[in-house]
């Protein structure tokens, strides 16, 4: 059985995969300025075979490892960008930054990065032992947290060859990622008034702070009339100054606007710029709308998601030592009780496990994903499927400092060399049957239907290290 060959090849390297994991938890470089992360998984790429090529996309930190040749092609893809602010001290279960202010992988990127890069060593080194013709590339995708680097290396065409693509997450269970995430916009709004002196001269000075909030009132006013589903998320990113003595000349908004379809955002986003034109107008200032960067909804494709589970099932869940439980334990006693009621669970019956040890069961049917990420944008152009392995206490969410602590222990790593497991596996699995890649692409075709894909960043638009 494939699964249990591919299974040995991760667990004959798992220190090196190990040792890569760690190394880019403790870079906890942000988006667009993972230099050493991607360095260090291209470089390891390299040693394993596989041919680079850096900075594709025009994007100094995307990479793409490329093993094999001609089609089919199947594309791994690998995240490994931290979050700001986010550091903490790991396997401890007390919040304590290990450097106050500095980043943290808070999103279990560095786990995402290396099980990918397993993934694609354990494919290469199938293929070249059963003589298996195509390619396996590993995707070295930079930005995702507020960054959508994948949305950008799709605008550059990188995935335009690609017969399907694999992911995953790390998470606090195990399952298929049947996922529709939220599609989004993220825009700045920058107002030019004049400055004045705000007691002796006022009526000179026209304030680019006014305008910001003029701008969010109409837009909480807006809340009301549009789909309930969609999210529109603010943040002041430069409030004009800290003088109120003076007429704030410069002032800053950056909108996040999210909807279940990409099109959907589009129409909000156009009534939130009719808004800020508004806010212009009412203040006699000026303002420019500068496009950051966008992503779209994630299309499921059942047909992989059938061959993934099928293979998650023949190689079981990773098994957590008496250790490892304890030490989890100890930092799930740190949830709120709110938090905990998030808990996996398969029935109201079932136990509370801290480590959840069962695989959620598949049904086919979409879960709505209250968030975005760029795999939406790969999984338009080619046929996508996702999973997640326990790596993390059940019910802790996604961006906590639990996520940091328990990132660079073993109970994550033997999640992550699980899902570099599930992935390999899939991928064989598909490249073995020919008529399922075909299946998936059918399926593609049909869950888009009339629509065709349209890059939501406008050309023009790079992107930016800005946090
Ligand atoms: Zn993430």
């Amino acid at each position: 059985m494939h699964t249990k060959q591919i299974a040995e090849m991760i667990e004959n390297k798992r220190d090196s995969f190990i040792k890569v994991s760690d190394r880019i938890w403790e870079f906890a470089e942000t988006r667009f300025e993972e230099y050493q992360s991607a360095e260090l998984l291209a470089g390891t790429l390299e040693s394993e075979g596989f041919q680079v090529e850096r900075g594709v996309g025009g994007i100094q930190t995307a990479f793409i490892g490329s093993f094999g040749s001609g089609s089919p092609v199947v594309a791994i893809l690998g995240e490994f960008d931290a979050l700001s602010g986010m550091s903490q001290k790991k396997g401890q279960a007390k919040e304590e930054p290990l450097v106050p202010g500095a980043n943290g992988h808070g999103c279990g990127h560095n786990l995402l990065g290396t099980a990918s890069l397993a993934a694609a060593v354990a494919v290469k080194q199938y293929m070249e032992e059963n003589n298996m013709s195509g390619t396996v590339r590993y995707y070295g995708c930079p930005g995702e947290e507020g960054g959508s680097g994948k949305t950008f290396m799709a605008r550059a065409g990188l995935f335009d060859d690609v017969d399907f693509a694999l992911c995953w997450h790390p998470m606090g269970y195990n399952s298929i990622m049947a996922v529709e995430s939220l599609a989004n916009y993220q825009v700045y709004f920058k107002f030019r008034g004049k400055s004045a002196h705000a007691a002796a001269s006022p009526h000179l000075g026209r304030s680019a702070l006014d305008a910001v909030e003029l701008m969010n009132v109409g837009v909480n006013y807006l809340r009301e009339h549009i789909i309930t589903d969609a999210r529109v998320h603010y943040a002041i990113t430069n409030s004009g100054g800290l003088s109120p003595n003076v007429v704030q000349p410069y002032a800053e908004v950056l909108y996040l606007v999210r909807a279940p379809k990409v099109d959907q955002v589009q129409e909000i986003y156009e009534r939130v710029c009719k808004i800020a034109k508004g806010a212009a107008l009412m203040t006699e200032t000026e303002v420019e709308i500068v496009f950051d960067k966008a992503c779209s909804n994630v299309v499921q494709n059942e047909t992989i998601e059938q061959v993934m589970y099928k293979n998650f099932q023949e190689l079981g869940v990773p098994v957590h030592d008496e250790e490892e439980l304890k030490l989890a334990k100890a930092v799930r006693a740190t949830l709120t009780e709110q938090e905990r009621q998030t808990a996996e669970r398969l029935s109201a019956d079932t136990p509370d496990p801290d480590m959840v040890s069962w695989i959620n069961p598949y049904t086919g049917a979409t879960i709505p994903l209250n968030g975005s990420t760029d795999v939406g944008d790969v999984s338009w152009i080619t046929p996508t499927a996702q999973c997640t392995t326990a790596c993390f206490i059940n019910g802790s969410t996604l961006h906590s400092w639990q996520w940091v602590t328990l990132g660079a222990t073993s109970m994550a790593h033997k999640g992550m060399l699980h899902a570099g497991k599930v992935m390999a596996s899939t991928a064989v699995d598909m490249l073995k049957n020919p008529e399922l890649i075909e299946k998936a692409k059918a399926e593609l075709k049909q869950r888009l239907g009339n629509t065709t894909y349209v890059n939501p960043i406008p050309e023009g638009v790079m992107p930016s290290v800005k946090k």
